[in-house]
């Protein structure tokens, strides 16, 4: 078949999807050109909105025939600009395939179109008697299509790990059209290659994820939320080892936040003080269990011994889930971020748990030493390992490049990993070969050369071939 031109390969397009599904070049919404990592925006040559498994089949087949690369978006709450359409691309957006096909308390099973948001989800499982184990900030926005694609964390890692623990099987459309159907509901499955695994974390690099099969956990009986103050990070991990000793699996999060973000979360949210002085380091810390009020006093006397053993200086007990949930605000301030930080420079490594406070202290200091007046945040899942960093682009002399070589350099030293839980996109595609090996590096490519043999699936995303 002769090569067809842009203008023709955008008339079968809306023929074959309809011109409600199908936006051209400047028709194509604003939000659609970039995510939340504030790359610079691209325009795709087209957007598709498909509403089934068999449109999405459609626009790739066409897409292959044409070698024209695909991007797909879930709500673009991405950090990393993994969602940002490459020139001439078309943008596959999930966000007409919002429906929730079934939901079973018996088996514990949920299965959904790619597009709906995580917020319906864990709402579509509370209504089942269930809950969902991911949580994150931009829970009303990201899919559940984007957060398998970047095998997202969030508060809830400690408990019921990362998104891959979550899903049981994946309907997945390789680049040529071709469907996977990988939806099969049993855990237990050892018939070659977990084909399921490679999708998970992808950033749509190897295809399009259509329908996703989730696992739903027990709804806890009760919850006991606190907000606990520790001198030190030192302090902070003998907490949680105390909290783990008791209550085991039942610590569902444990979020470490410094100083520095507590201010910037009250100041940014308007938010009152929570404890009477300022400290150090302050943990949300959310313990399951089977009775409110002996929870409760459980996690009382825990707090109680403690702060004899100098663990904890002040803490606070809510009382009840809408004072939990004001707790809680005080760890939403990262929604705040693009509109406080002038840009704010984001980072989410992985560390070794131990090591967490000498690495926020190292890098506090490097920071003070080069940009004196810096405002840099430190908080995360310290639960998992996981530290966020956010510093003030203006507070730097935008020098965005030198505070991430400083900090990469730094987590190389400490043997962490430059991505926790963001994935790679764009933005830290230089640095991915400081937490990956050549020959690791070898295999990615191996097999996306194998699923994707044009590099038409979001091409330029995690590496270049
Ligand atoms: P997008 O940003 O649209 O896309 C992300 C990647 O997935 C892209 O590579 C895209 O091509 C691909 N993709 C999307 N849908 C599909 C699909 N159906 N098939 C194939 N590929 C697809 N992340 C965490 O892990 N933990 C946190 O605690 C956390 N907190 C956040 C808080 C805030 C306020 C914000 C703004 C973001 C936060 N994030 C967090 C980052 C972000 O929300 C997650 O990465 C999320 O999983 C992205 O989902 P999305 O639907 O927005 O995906």
């Amino acid at each position: 078949m002769p090569p067809m031109s842009q203008e023709q390969f955008l008339h079968a397009l809306v023929q074959q999807l309809g011109e409600g599904a199908v936006q051209t070049g400047t028709q194509v919404e604003a939000r659609f050109h970039t995510d939340w990592s504030g790359q610079p925006p691209v325009a795709p040559l087209a957007l598709v909105r498909p509403r089934s498994t068999e449109e999405v089949v459609a626009t790739l087949r066409l897409c292959h025939q044409h070698r024209i690369p695909v991007v797909p978006q879930g709500g673009l709450t991405g950090l990393a600009g993994a969602a940002v359409p490459v020139p001439g691309c078309v943008a596959l957006s999930l966000e007409r395939m919002n429906t929730i096909e079934e939901v079973n308390a018996r088996t514990g099973l949920m299965t959904v179109q790619a597009g709906v948001t995580l917020q319906t989800v864990q709402e579509a499982a509370v209504a089942a008697g269930m809950v969902f184990g991911v949580d994150l900030g931009a829970r009303g926005s990201c899919q559940i299509g984007g957060n398998v694609s970047t095998n997202a964390g969030g508060n809830g890692v400690l408990q019921h790990g990362m998104m891959r623990e979550q899903v049981l099987g994946l309907e997945v459309v390789l680049a040529d059209g071709t469907v996977l159907p990988m939806l099969r509901p049993m855990l237990k499955n050892n018939t070659g290659y977990d084909l399921k695994q490679f999708f998970i974390g992808a950033e749509g690099t190897l295809g399009v994820i259509t329908r996703v099969l989730l696992r739903l956990r027990p709804m806890p009986q009760a919850k006991a939320t606190c907000l606990v103050a520790m001198p030190d990070f030192d302090n902070a991990l003998a907490v949680l080892q105390r909290m783990q000793g008791r209550f085991g699996n039942s610590v569902a999060a444990f979020e470490l936040m410094w100083d520095n973000f507590v201010q910037a979360s009250i100041q940014w949210q308007k938010l009152q003080a929570p404890l009477a002085e300022r400290h150090p380091l302050l943990a949300l810390i959310d313990v399951d269990g089977k009775d409110e009020a002996s929870l409760r006093d459980a996690v009382e006397e825990a707090l109680g011994e403690a702060m004899e053993a100098g663990e904890v200086v002040d803490a606070v007990i809510a009382q009840s889930q809408t004072q939990a949930k004001t707790l809680w605000k005080l760890r939403e301030a990262p929604a705040e971020l693009n509109t406080n930080m002038h840009p704010p420079i984001n980072f989410d490594v992985s560390l070794p748990q131990a090591d967490i406070g000498r690495f926020a202290d190292a890098m506090q200091a490097d920071f003070d030493a080069r940009w004196p007046g810096h405002q840099t945040l430190f908080f995360g899942h310290v639960g998992d390992g996981n530290l966020h960093v956010s510093t003030n682009g203006a507070t730097v002399n935008g020098e965005c490049d030198a505070v991430e070589a400083a900090l990469y350099a730094q987590v190389a030293l400490f043997h962490g990993s430059v991505s926790a839980e963001h994935g790679i996109g764009l933005h830290k595609k230089p640095f991915l070969h400081a937490s990956r090996t050549p020959q690791e590096l070898a295999a990615m490519r191996a097999i996306k050369a194998a699923l994707d043999p044009l590099n038409l699936m979001n091409p330029g995303k995690v590496f270049d071939l």
